[in-house]
């Protein structure tokens, strides 16, 4: 393999004064995590306000060390390496160049420009004139090239410091915030194609994931629980490990059923959903909700029903996908690789007991009296529920 190190471009955004140190401390901390599952061995430096990972062993795997690097929030972009020896000589410089063009780009047709940085200012020439030195390298070894100062398809950087690094290609990373840099967060996570991509968005601002999820044996079955716990895996290859709380929803869900105006099911159910995750959040360390609402997609999230799950709780509930489209969510769900998982068969709790009728202009004033028809059973049972909720440590490297 030609590429031995990787430079990785990350926003300047947070990185400006104090809070520099913090967000790339964070982003090298997760970079490290997230190599432990790429064949070979790394290692990962910074200096001057650069990351770079070094490939340490003989071999390794080049498609594992992108793809891991593809799930660090935080990374705009991951620049494969060719670093050389240091040397104030031109004439090595340009064998050099021509070598990796020759290895990365052969004979294709496609213009180019050079753009050099000189940090070891002992070399003997300015960049400009290395800029125009290796480009007519360049164009005399490789007649299908030319050059395009304005838009080049092809920017070949040339770094010389202490080593000469050489890059041309930038493979775009996942971006956002580096994981850690931002307070927790419980997500409601369901088996649905939303909620994922919500943890996920969530995460994406270096916000770290815990998840909840309400089942209902024996009306939802084991395979449907299996299902979020791929959900919560998939999800964590980004956000790193996710502590899942499995809620018994059963008996409330039935006694709901039993005791309230069944058109008013759903907004129920999602208020007791909300006061018991709120609950384990609070319990976990969390300091807000997520979850995969988005306006007017079912009954159950108009405005007027937003407004009656919302009242429930108290810390900030964030709706990351509350403007999206359907298909814009699926897409997102399809990049993150969440969306053929979300799509198997099995039945969620929400899905189960449906009123054929819902309303879709829920009153706040009403869903209070109705949940008056549970008292005063309803408040052990909540106790209950989450005190039985079993934890399941979701790993992406299990
Ligand atoms: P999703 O695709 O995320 O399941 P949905 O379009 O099916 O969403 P609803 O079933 O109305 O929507 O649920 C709205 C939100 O409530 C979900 O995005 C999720 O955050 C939460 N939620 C719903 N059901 C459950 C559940 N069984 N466990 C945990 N959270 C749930
Ligand atoms: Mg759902």
């Amino acid at each position: 393999m030609l590429y031995h190190s990787f430079l990785i471009k990350y926003a300047e955004i947070g990185t400006k004064g104090r809070n520099r140190y913090v967000f790339e401390d964070a982003l090298v901390h997760d970079i490290r995590m997230k190599l432990r599952k790429a064949e070979g061995e790394f290692s990962v430096t910074r200096e001057r306000g650069r990351i770079y990972v070094n490939v340490k062993s003989e071999r390794y795997d080049y498609d594992s060390v992108v793809d891991a690097l593809r799930h660090v929030f935080g990374i705009i972009g991951i620049c494969p390496m060719v670093q050389l020896a240091g040397t104030h000589d031109i004439s090595v410089l340009s064998e050099q160049v021509v070598s990796y063009w020759r290895q990365v780009y052969g004979d294709r047709i496609v213009s180019f420009k050079v753009e050099t940085r000189r940090a070891d200012k002992g070399f003997p020439m300015q960049s400009g004139e290395i800029d125009a030195e290796l480009g007519h390298q360049i164009l005399s070894h490789f007649p299908n090239t030319s050059v395009d100062v304005h838009h080049p398809e092809i920017r070949l950087h040339v770094e010389i410091r202490q080593f000469i690094n050489l890059y041309s290609e930038i493979l775009p990373g996942a971006g956002g915030m580096p994981l850690g840099t931002n307070g927790k967060a419980m997500l409601l996570l369901s088996g649905g194609i939303d909620s994922p991509v919500a943890g996920y968005l969530i995460g994406k601002r270096g916000a770290l994931i815990e998840a909840t999820y309400f089942h209902a044996p024996p009306y939802t079955s084991e395979r449907a629980k299996q299902k979020v716990i791929d959900l919560a895996k998939q999800v964590s290859k980004y956000t790193g490990p996710i502590a899942l709380h499995v809620v018994n929803f059963t008996d409330i869900q039935i006694a709901i059923y039993d005791k309230c105006p069944h058109e008013e099911l759903t907004i129920l159910m999602r208020r007791y959903m909300m006061r018991i995750a709120e609950r384990i959040a609070r319990d976990r360390g969390c300091i807000g909700l997520i979850t995969g609402e988005s306006i007017g997609q079912v009954a159950s999230q108009t405005m007027q029903s937003l407004v009656c799950t919302n009242e429930v709780c108290t810390l900030p509930v964030y709706r990351p996908v509350i403007a999206f489209d359907k298909q814009e969510i699926i897409d997102l769900s399809q990049r993150i690789g969440t969306y053929e998982t979300s799509i198997e068969p099995y039945e969620d709790c929400c899905t189960i007991f449906v009123a054929r009728h819902p309303v879709t202009k829920p009153i706040p004033e009403k869903m209070r009296k109705s949940e008056q028809n549970l008292l005063p059973e309803i408040s052990e049972m909540v106790d209950k529920a989450v005190e039985s909720a079993e934890l399941i440590w979701c790993d992406p490297f299990r």
